[in-house]
């Protein structure tokens, strides 16, 4: 199963892109992740990317690219992958569809998954994750039962930096300017599904499934 997940930040990508990759036993391959993990540990990748991500912008192509073509080369995304975050820009579409043409696949679906603005908003500046095990948490929805740690490993939550008002903005203006074109590229190859980004919890494998089959 190979599948691109789409959407504005905070509309629930990640969320829908674990199930999935559970679903089929394959991996998420999550560039925010893999970014933030480049500028925890100080590389030259991370030290590039941090300014950009600070301030809601995307890292430039070349650098998300040839990450991203490096994760696919490993063994286990032969089998599938779930790419969550990327492609984010026509550069990287155009990127994807060169390494999926050199490997001869193509992908099985690309899916739309949004979110009103409103939403989003709240969602994210009430967002809290565990820098150590990666655990989320929403202040109102899903809040920490002891206050402001975690609930799997009692490490002090934090707020993204990018998760903060102003920076919310500029990252969905990137969305709308840079990653919501990609609806229309894929909309035009005919391999587009739209879930909403709110779908309740307990109903959300079951719908995704419906929506991949
Ligand atoms: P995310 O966790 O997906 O919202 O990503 C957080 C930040 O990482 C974004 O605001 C960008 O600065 C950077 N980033 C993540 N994925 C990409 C990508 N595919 N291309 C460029 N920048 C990215």
């Amino acid at each position: 199963m190979r599948v691109v997940l789409l959407g504005p930040p905070g509309s629930g990508k990640g969320t829908c892109a674990k199930i999935i990759g559970e679903m089929y036993d394959v991996p998420v391959i999550t560039t925010g992740d893999m970014l933030r993990a480049a500028v925890a540990s100080v590389s030259p990748l991370g030290v590039t990317a941090k300014g950009y991500m600070e301030r809601g912008e995307l890292v430039p192509d070349d650098l998300v690219n040839d990450l991203v073509a490096e994760r696919l080369r490993e063994p286990d995304a032969g089998n599938g992958f779930i790419l969550d975050g990327y492609p984010r820009s026509p550069k990287q579409a155009e990127a994807l569809e060169k390494i999926l043409e050199q490997t001869g696949k193509r992908l099985d679906h690309v899916l739309h998954v949004n979110l009103e603005d409103e939403t989003i908003i709240d969602r994210l500046s009430k967002r809290r994750s565990c820098p150590k095990c990666g655990a989320i948490f929403h202040l109102d929805n899903k809040p920490p039962s002891t206050s402001e740690r975690c609930d799997v490993c009692a490490t002090g939550l934090v707020q993204r930096n990018d998760d903060k008002p102003e920076v919310i903005r500029r990252r969905l203006e990137v969305y709308r300017e840079k990653t919501r074109p990609l609806l229309d590229f894929y909309e035009q190859k005919g391999a587009i599904n739209a879930i909403r980004g709110d779908i309740d919890l307990k109903e959300l494998p079951a719908t995704l499934k419906r929506v991949l089959s």
